[in-house]
């Protein structure tokens, strides 16, 4: 373990305050964790001082209980997936030989304080698919995660299976949270998730119709609660490879937290040499 330099242990000190203030309060209100006290120093370090950031980056994963990964590659000239065509891609697996996956949390249901913390502190990259019917009682709630550099996708107004749905009702749950994701926060989505990852071609019409939106986004592996699901009968990730969680906590996962979830996810990633990077880097 490298000793931390004498700059360091003023971040170090400051971090542990941090961290305790995130790990230690399950039940603190959400505005808690949402103050801007509460952004970590740490973030704020590499410009000044690498070493030191290097160092309370390792101390932040070790609190939080996960392997230390490593920073996501620069990201490649030319994005991988090709969009713009005349067809919507539907990806699953961006092509990269590059140890990469991308981790998506959707619907939005769980609102954790401490998960906003704990992204606030690892810096792990991810894009969010929200659905309208379950953020907007608290709209605000993910947009320190979008500020960390999270991209707010669009996964329908009420998350219904779309192919049982008529054209038009598609296009409107689909066109419509475009428009209400883009009044809340200020970003026009550019992927787009089917629930359930149903779609047909009225949907691949109705994405394509909405304007902005340039890919549909399934997955490869889903995160249950404790244990990663892989399609790969082999139980391996493989480069590319998207990674489907869930804002979740401990009603719908038999009482473990969502950081928890969390943990348990990137653990089974870094135990597989892989780390994260962000998605819209290759879409
Ligand atoms: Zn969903």
């Amino acid at each position: 373990m490298r000793n931390p330099t004498a700059a360091a242990r003023p971040l170090l000190a400051l971090l542990g305050l941090l961290l305790a203030a995130g790990c230690s309060a399950p039940g603190a209100p959400a505005a808690a964790a949402r103050t801007p006290a509460a952004t970590p120093a740490v973030h704020a370090a590499p410009g000044r001082n690498p070493a030191a950031a290097r160092a309370a980056r390792a101390a932040a994963f070790r609190r939080w209980g996960v392997p230390l990964l490593p920073p996501p590659p620069a990201p490649p000239a030319v994005k991988p997936v090709r969009t713009g065509g005349g067809q919507i891609p539907v990806v699953s697996r961006i092509p990269t030989t590059r140890k990469i996956v991308f981790v998506t949390f959707d619907d939005g249901a769980e609102k954790d304080p401490r998960f906003v913390q704990m992204m606030k502190d690892l810096r792990i990259p991810f894009t969010m698919f929200l659905t309208d019917d379950i953020i907007r009682n608290d709209y605000a709630f993910f947009k320190p995660l979008q500020a960390l550099g999270n991209p707010i996708e669009d996964h329908t107004l009420s998350h219904p299976d779309l192919p049982t749905r008529s054209p038009a009702r598609q296009r409107q749950e689909i066109c419509e949270q475009q428009t209400r994701l883009t009044r809340e926060y200020g970003v026009r989505p550019g992927l787009f998730r089917p629930p359930y990852g149903d779609y047909d071609a009225a949907t691949r019409a109705a994405v394509r119709s909405c304007g902005g939106l340039r890919a549909i986004i399934l997955w490869r592996e889903s995160m249950q609660i404790k244990d990663v699901a892989f399609q790969d009968p082999g139980r391996r990730y493989h480069p590319g490879d998207i990674v489907l969680a869930h804002f979740r906590g401990p009603s719908e996962l038999k009482g473990e937290s969502m950081t928890a979830m969390v943990r348990n996810m990137l653990r089974s990633i870094a135990a597989q040499g892989f780390t994260v990077a962000p998605l819209e880097d290759y879409v």
